[in-house]
């Protein structure tokens, strides 16, 4: 583990029934004196998303707080899904969230004793090659309220069974003419235990075994039986898994291996967000967005780009915590997080999204000097730095009304207001466009108001950010809004597809935006607050030449009103 003492801390801070029940086990030595081992299994499919940062802060969490190591362990059974490029990306992921795995497996590395192990189910009576189709064992497994019937080849000879077994591996067979299944019962009233299929022929190359083998573990007969190869004690998963329990018991039990034991937790579901891998990959693959880590992805590499933090992402998973039940959480509430976690870390700087142009006709022309700014005024250790200043500035384009609406106090004309940390302006005139827009607010300053301070105890409304016009750079902004345009973007009309919720706004880019100077030497990823304006950080894709910035999340914090309403 890398987390630090204090960040295990936010981990535990929270309580959930899975700490509870390895407490229990470790008390109860239910394991004996095997160190709590768990694992977290993804299929390398995708790129994680923030659902997954749920599992992973409660697999790496929890086995840390019990002494206990994690497996990294890729479930690689789905050849044709899976890609190397996802294998790296989900170890990137897996470290930027702040844990390192004890060990890194794939499901891959068992392929060889998980056939010794279907043999050896064959020999003891307890599995059969089938030839029914796919849909005939689909018809024979009966439903809910009807049992299954058995296969006309159930109660081959164990002879036969072998032959074939191994003529299927030899790659005898077609794909999809024959699957191995267990013989349990189908007349069980779990779907999963009417003889699941433990191996299907598939003659498709592997992104690590190539073209090794031709036959495939399902999911079940791969994922309890390597659990229990890495005396994983705790195999937590969600709860989809639940009817799967039964079946990953009896295999474990048959083969009478190291007894890990499967624990289901709610999945995380997020409002105004979509958490399925397959979904995901098709805004990926017809262009809906930029890439997987597009920032209005809830990719883990999509928020990271946007400017999310670990900690934030960490902090908020274990206040959600872990239940039995599926709900849905309120997206603000990880913005929450977010916010609180930047705002008391990120540095400050001016920047202007919409500029105006300024003049402060008393002020002398050629003159500059500069003023101080709080880097952080929530951290004074992180000191200030020395800000430009002169004749001509830049102020957003909403900072000033020429007939300002009730309730307005920033700057219209013969209003006074405060300049940042500068000087007291009131504005005098404007100078308009052949169209008539405003395109210069002309203004004088109070020389005894400097450092943004009153010279005679006159107070002013309001205080706006503004940047030295002959020393402001310029940059790209690109402004995010919710990608999906429902709370719920699964919830589709009949005839219509999730793709129908998508957000026809969600990115803005602005293309002229004004920046203090300091801003200059950011680097990709560095986060800022523009005062405000909101929370940025430095795109990938900028260069020295060319400045972009990711809006992380505006200021207002809509979480802390809806935690107020609800009396929280
Ligand atoms: P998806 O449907 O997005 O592809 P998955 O469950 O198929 O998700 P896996 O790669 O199989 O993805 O997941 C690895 C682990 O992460 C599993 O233990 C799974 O239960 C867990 N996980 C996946 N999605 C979530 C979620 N939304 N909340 C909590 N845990 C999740
Ligand atoms: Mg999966």
């Amino acid at each position: 583990m890398t987390t630090s003492n204090t960040e295990s801390q936010e981990v535990r801070a929270s309580s959930n029934f899975l700490r509870d029940i390895i407490a229990e086990d470790v008390r109860t030595k239910k394991f004996g004196d095997a160190v709590i081992q768990t694992r977290f299994p993804p299929e390398p499919n995708g790129y994680l998303h923030i659902g997954h940062a749920k599992a992973i802060v409660l697999d790496f969490g929890l086995a840390d707080e019990f002494g206990g190591k994690t497996n990294l362990r890729f479930d690689d059974t789905n050849p044709e899904k899976e890609e190397t490029e996802y294998v790296e990306s989900i170890q990137a992921d897996v470290r930027w969230l702040g844990f390192e795995w004890e060990k890194l497996r794939y499901a891959s590395d068992y392929f060889g004793q998980l056939y010794e192990w279907a043999l050896a189910l064959i020999k003891a009576g307890k599995a059969y090659v089938d030839d029914l189709t796919a849909e005939e064992i689909r018809q024979y497994r009966g439903t809910l309220t009807e049992p299954g019937r058995d296969s006309p080849y159930r109660n081959r000879a164990i002879e036969e069974n072998l032959d074939l077994f191994t003529r299927m591996k030899a790659g005898e067979f077609p794909d999809g003419s024959r699957v191995l299944r267990a013989k349990i019962d189908m007349a069980s009233p779990n779907l999963n235990l009417r003889d699941p299929v433990m191996y299907r022929i598939l003659h498709a190359a592997h992104h690590r075994t190539g073209d090794a083998w031709c036959i495939y573990p399902m999911y079940d007969f791969a994922h309890g039986q390597s659990d229990s190869i890495e005396r994983v004690t705790h195999s937590m998963c969600t709860l989809e898994f639940a009817d799967h329990q039964p079946l990953y018991r009896w295999y474990i039990e048959q083969l009478g291996i190291f007894p890990s034991v499967q624990i289901e937790f709610d999945r995380l579901n997020l409002t105004y967000t979509l958490l399925s891998k397959r979904k995901l990959l098709q805004l990926v693959e017809e262009g809906h967005v930029r890439g997987w880590d597009d920032p209005r992805m809830p990719t883990l590499s999509g928020i990271r780009r946007r400017g999310f933090t670990p900690e934030a992402i960490r902090a908020f998973v274990a206040s959600v915590g872990a239940t039995r039940t599926n709900g849905i959480v309120d997206i603000e509430m990880l913005e929450h997080f977010q916010r609180d976690d930047l705002n008391r870390r990120a540095a400050r700087a001016m920047a202007v999204l919409r500029p105006l142009k300024l003049v402060i006709d008393n002020y002398p022309e050629g003159q500059e000097e500069t003023v101080a700014v709080l880097n952080n005024p929530e951290d004074l250790s992180e000191g200030t730095r020395l800000v430009p200043f002169s004749r001509e500035l830049w102020i957003e384009q909403d900072d000033f009304r020429e007939t300002p609406p009730p309730k307005y106090y920033r700057l219209s004309p013969g209003r006074e207001v405060r300049l940042r940390n500068a000087y007291f302006v009131t504005a005098q005139s404007v100078v308009r466009d052949a169209a008539g827009n405003v395109v210069e607010v002309h203004c004088t300053y109070d020389p005894k108001s400097r450092g943004g301070n009153s010279p005679d105890g006159r107070k002013v409304k309001s205080t706006i950010h503004w940047v030295s016009k002959a020393h402001a750079l310029s940059a790209e902004v690109r402004l995010y809004e919710k990608l999906f345009s429902k709370p719920d973007p699964g919830d589709v009309e009949e005839g219509k597809t999730f793709l129908d919720n998508l957000n026809p706004n969600s990115l803005e880019v602005v293309s002229e935006a004004k920046l203090e100077p300091s801003l200059g030497s950011a680097q990709p990823g560095e986060r800022f607050q523009f005062e405000r304006v909101g929370y940025f950080c430095v795109d990938p894709d900028s260069t020295p030449g060319k400045l972009v910035f990711n809006r992380t999340l505006a200021l207002k914090d809509s979480w802390a009103k809806i935690e107020k309403k609800a009396g929280g």
